[in-house]
């Protein structure tokens, strides 16, 4: 572990901008995203976490899958330079990983080879994440019931703010290649070590009470028929935007854009909570209720996404609750489900 003194860390963003594009939390409030910064004043530090998420570096709201003109079919050339991101804070990282489950190493059956998203692999192969611990959780995290925390470990690079300096760990290989080109930096020792665990356990104090997800898969699935759901449902107005500023959603509709033989093939985001997003070319929708669609997103976070790969695929980030524009909140939700006393 390093130690860097803010006052280098325009230096530090300086010095990676030629060799990466580098992503780094921007903006303030609702409009707060991970963008391409071409230097250090443009950082802003002191976020909690952005609304936007990070996944949008590696899955974009929409992306050209390829163009074609008159049988000509042409896909659009890779990024130049690997993405270098700044200040992911753990949930998000993690975030990825879970996408990555889909998106890079996706199986039918576990004797089949991988099925490999070839846009979403071309960013993340070659990408270094640095995370960054949060020391003041925002009262919408409850990364602590998913079995994350706000000084998990994830990444390439590890980096914990201690007042007028960065401890800085590798985590990787590619994580320890950045960490090499970093001048100016001291090594840290026993003081920045008890200094992390102070700032851990206040941080971790900042956060609600702690409840068990295990029984959630199972409770969520018996209670397919519950009430519960229409009760959700009639809150929900359906806007998707839980789904666009979660980090590990991932459903995506293909669409071509063009006449005459000349256009292009996008792919941009969906949500199963959009009516049409079932809707059939018969008419018929599987899931034409509100409460089908709203149980849906939560069985795909809490039962589906660990069926197939043992985890949930919600890392506690908040976002939802965040934007919610009828304040229905998950960790109610998930708590009905528990049983424990909660209203939705
Ligand atoms: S479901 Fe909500 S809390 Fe969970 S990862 Fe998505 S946005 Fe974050
Ligand atoms: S943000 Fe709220 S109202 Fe909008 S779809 Fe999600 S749960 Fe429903």
């Amino acid at each position: 572990m390093i130690k860097i003194e803010k006052s280098k860390f325009s230096v530090f963003i300086q010095n990676l901008v030629g060799d990466f594009t580098v992503f780094a939390p921007v903006g303030e409030g609702r409009q707060s995203a991970f963008d391409e910064v071409a230097d250090a004043e443009s950082v802003n530090t002191a976020l909690q976490n952005t609304v936007q998420s990070p996944k949008s570096i590696f899955f974009p709201q929409t992306e050209v899958l390829f163009t074609y003109n008159d049988g000509d079919v042409q896909i659009p050339e890779a990024a130049d330079k690997p993405f270098f991101l700044w200040g992911v804070r753990a949930c998000d990282a993690r975030s990825i990983m879970l996408v990555d489950k889909v998106f890079g190493r996706a199986k039918q059956r576990p004797d089949d080879p991988a099925f490999e998203d070839p846009y979403w692999k071309a960013k993340l192969d070659t990408a270094v994440i640095l995370t960054l611990a949060c020391n003041e959780p925002a009262s919408t995290c409850f990364c602590h019931w998913t079995g994350d925390g706000p000084f998990e470990q994830a990444g390439d690079l590890w980096a914990v703010d201690v007042g007028s300096s960065y401890l800085i760990e590798s985590l990787t290989e590619k994580g320890k290649a950045v960490l090499e080109r970093i001048e100016n930096a001291s090594p840290a020792g026993k003081t920045e070590a008890a200094e992390i665990d102070s700032l851990r356990t206040q941080a971790e104090s900042y956060l609600g009470d702690l409840v068990d997800l295990s029984e959630l898969k199972d409770r969520m699935k018996q209670m397919w028929d519950d009430p519960a759901w229409d009760d959700i449902a009639a809150k929900c107005v359906n806007c998707g935007a839980c789904a666009y500023a979660c980090p590990t959603c991932h459903c995506f509709d293909v669409q071509d854009e063009g006449k005459k033989g000349k256009g292009k093939r996008i792919r941009l985001w969906d949500a199963c909570m959009f009516p049409l997003f079932t809707k059939e070319a018969s008419g018929h929708n599987p899931r034409g209720q509100a409460a089908d669609r709203v149980r849906q997103r939560f069985l795909h976070k809490f039962s589906y996404y660990w069926d197939n790969y043992g985890e949930s695929l919600c890392t506690g980030c908040g976002r939802c609750i965040y934007v919610c524009p009828v304040n229905l909140d998950i960790r109610t939700v998930v708590k009905r489900f528990l049983d424990i006393d909660a209203a939705v």
